[in-house]
């Protein structure tokens, strides 16, 4: 007997990692999303695994999280990263001055840090500037970044959840200041109807203030986009990062066959409205030549945007520079009055199951039911189950003939 039905709106990360842990805490939950799985940020984010080194200096506790949902990406999902390791390297005298600041973060945040002689360094990556004055390797990585969410799909439907692309969410529906369900409509067929719910979530990323006014209330969201530039070779094999306080275009990570530089950022009003600035790809192209020279010679293979869903509400960039990057799950009940709807912002893919958490963890109490979360032991499904049910390897999906 299901707890009640929850539905949540949107199919990227964090939509994925919240309804599979619904389903392992035992609420009968549906997902819509108004796609394909994965086409808002999350299938074009830069696939940096983050250790957390990045933010250790600005943020411990982020940082700290980081490491420890590493680990535990490593036990659940192994297949969908690559555990290549990072390296912050400095090129000048302010780099230097900065590294003391940045290794002592990085490990009051617990993430091993270990500086490795220069000769090591330009054997691990015959790549790297010889301008580079010092190198520090991290337990970084590469995440794949539609293999992940589709392991969490894959684990949740097999686990009863119904999940429903190129479905969307048009309005928020709530009688005497409590939600009923959602209004949806099918794409392309055009056809709307309603889903009855006892409590919605909102996981849409950047579209979180567009979802939150169809319930009639507005969210502190700043949508953030930025820009990544991919060359055809893989000419790192960590990711490689400039060791220097965060900030545009310093980190190449290496993706398949390709080389990665990202990113920029900058804020606008509408997340479908984020064509590249053509002077973003010189820009961040000649940033990456800086670390690793060869980037600058390499043929181009794309550039493209994603939206941040920056936590926070924010008039300049500077400002939204400064917004954290951690995440908040927002109960409308209190801040608005509206109960059972909640928005879940902010955040990165690195963090998605922790996302999901943290965001059951306040379903659960909003319920009153008592379940611990397990999706940190519970090891995922392949990426592939969730197109091929057959290879949940469960006696009972090979009985359904879901195969057939
Ligand atoms: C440039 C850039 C680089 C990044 N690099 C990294 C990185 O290297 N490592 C890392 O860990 N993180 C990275 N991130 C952060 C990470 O990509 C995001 O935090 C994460 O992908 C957000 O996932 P999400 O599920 O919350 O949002 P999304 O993936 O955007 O999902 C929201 C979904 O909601 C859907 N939706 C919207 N409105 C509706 C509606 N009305 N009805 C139904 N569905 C709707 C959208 O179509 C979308 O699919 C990066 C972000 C950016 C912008």
């Amino acid at each position: 007997m299901a707890h009640g039905h929850v539905v949540v709106i949107g199919g990227g990360g964090t939509g994925a990692a919240i309804i599979h842990d619904l389903r392992l805490r035992g609420f009968k939950a549906t997902l819509l999303e108004r796609g394909e799985l994965t086409s808002g940020t999350t299938g074009r984010h830069h696939g940096q695994l983050h250790s957390g080194a990045r933010y250790a200096v600005e943020d411990r506790d982020i940082a700290r999280e980081c490491i420890e949902e590493v680990e535990i990406l490593r036990r659940i999902a192994p297949d969908s990263l690559e555990m290549n390791y990072g390296l912050f390297v400095a090129l000048d005298d302010e780099d230097l001055n900065f590294a003391p600041t940045f290794l002592q973060a990085c490990r009051e945040a617990t993430i091993p840090v270990e500086e490795v002689p220069l000769e090591q360094a330009f054997r691990m990556e015959p790549n790297l500037s010889r301008r580079v004055r010092m190198a520090v390797k991290v337990p970084d990585g590469t995440i794949d970044a539609w293999r992940l969410p589709l392991q969490f799909f894959a684990s949740a439907r097999e686990n009863g959840a119904a999940i429903k692309p190129w479905t969307e969410v048009v309005e928020v529906l709530h009688r005497d200041g409590a939600v009923t369900g959602v209004r949806v409509r099918e794409l392309p067929t055009g056809r709307e109807y309603e889903i009855s719910a006892d409590m919605v979530v909102s996981a849409t990323g950047a579209w979180a203030q567009q979802v939150a006014r169809r319930a009639g209330i507005d969210i502190p969201v700043t949508p953030a986009p930025g820009t990544m530039v991919a060359v055809k070779k893989r000419l790192n094999n960590m990711v490689v990062s400039h060791l220097h306080p965060a900030g545009d275009g310093d980190i190449i990570v290496p993706q398949r066959g390709l080389s990665i530089i990202g990113s920029t950022q900058w804020q606008t009003d509408d997340p479908d409205d984020i064509e590249v600035p053509g002077a973003h790809i010189e820009y961040l192209t000649s940033r990456a030549a800086e670390m690793i020279p060869a980037f600058a010679d390499t043929p181009f293979h794309a550039a493209w945007t994603a939206c941040r869903p920056l936590a926070g509400a924010s008039s300049n960039v500077d400002d939204g520079r400064k917004l954290s990057r951690d995440f908040i799950a927002i109960d409308h009940g209190i801040s608005d009055g509206l109960q059972g709807f909640i928005s879940i912002i902010g955040g990165k893919a690195t963090v998605l199951r922790a996302m999901g958490e943290k965001t059951v963890d306040l379903i659960c109490d909003r319920f009153g039911v008592e379940e611990r979360c397990t999706t940190a032991e519970v090891p995922l499904l392949p990426h592939r189950a969730f197109y091929n049910p057959a290879l949940t390897g469960t006696p009972s999906s090979l009985e359904k003939g879901v195969a057939s």
